[in-house]
């Protein structure tokens, strides 16, 4: 298999020093291997991104020196392949919709207990109101959610590698830990036909990604990835969460860190090898 890596932001807002990291070292490190790298606009939030910024994107990556094969994958053109692999997942009986607020969730999750965690990567642990309805008991826009215990027990649970400096090593899922730290996730968002996690593994897969490249804050979610790869009957990726980028606060950057963006660097005469200076990346041979 080709080792084949990719870079996939959401186009929400200006790529910053930590994309122009994350997305020049998926690149070096495919081109280092002999293998492809390839990008995609991860804009299933049709309330956030904006043309421009896609734009943007394409302009920012070229002009930092990047290729990659046309045409590019793009999450909003693919709502049909997600909404395929639910139907896996809930001729399964794991899935349920979920009517509960963020009002609702907090009530029915009560006063914090001492040792049991509130938040895990996918956000508040869900308490668990709405998980006995039937995937046909929906009334609109409800959300689909994942019933954890249930997968776990569904699954053939395999470990995954990771190669990034922080995690190194092969990590085994924990069932308890899913169950107990991340819970029942959201599958579908509201109004969306999707979330970040169903389309992230339906697309690695189908991208045929050997290697995902990505921020290290994205370590956690990669057990419900691993998890839904084994549900889905796809192939698990190596991974690789990468040092993020910081301010001079020691800050990880975000999308409104607009002094930090590609477009103003370049604006004010920066090179693309200053900025590979600036994040600590080689000169790339490709
Ligand atoms: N779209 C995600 C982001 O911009 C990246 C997803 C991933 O690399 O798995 O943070």
């Amino acid at each position: 298999m080709t080792f084949t890596t990719r870079f996939a932001p959401s186009p929400t807002g200006p790529l910053h020093l930590g994309h122009a990291y994350s997305a020049m070292l998926a690149h070096d490190m495919a081109v280092a291997e002999g293998g492809t790298f390839l990008l995609r606009i991860e804009d299933i939030d049709q309330s956030r991104t904006r043309p421009e910024w896609e734009a943007q994107i394409y302009e920012d990556l070229r002009w930092l020196g990047l290729g990659w094969p046309e045409p590019v994958m793009r999450q909003s053109e693919r709502l049909p392949r997600y909404q395929e692999a639910l139907g896996q997942l809930t001729a399964m009986g794991l899935t349920y919709p979920c009517r509960c607020n963020r009002a609702d969730i907090e009530a029915a999750a009560g006063a914090p207990q001492e040792g049991v965690p509130q938040f895990g990567p996918d956000g508040r642990i869900y308490p668990g109101t709405c998980r006995g309805r039937q995937p046909t008991d929906t009334t609109g826009p409800d959300v689909i959610r994942l019933n954890m215990e249930k997968a776990v027990r569904a699954a053939d649970l395999r470990s995954f590698t990771e190669t990034g400096p922080d995690f190194q090593g092969t990590h085994a899922l924990n069932p308890d830990a899913l169950i107990a730290a991340v819970g029942d996730i959201i599958l579908v968002r509201r109004n969306m036909g999707s979330s970040y996690h169903l389309s992230v593994v339906v697309d690695d897969a189908d991208q045929q990604i050997t290697h995902a490249v990505r921020g290290a804050d994205l370590f956690e979610a990669t057990q419900i990835h691993v998890l839904l790869q084994c549900l889905l009957g796809l192939p698990t990726p190596a991974y690789h969460h990468h040092r993020l980028i910081r301010d001079d606060q020691g800050k990880r950057l975000a999308k409104r860190d607009d002094a930090r963006a590609i477009a103003k660097y370049r604006a004010e005469g920066v090179t693309p090898q200053d900025i590979r200076d600036m994040v600590g990346l080689l000169a790339s041979s490709g």
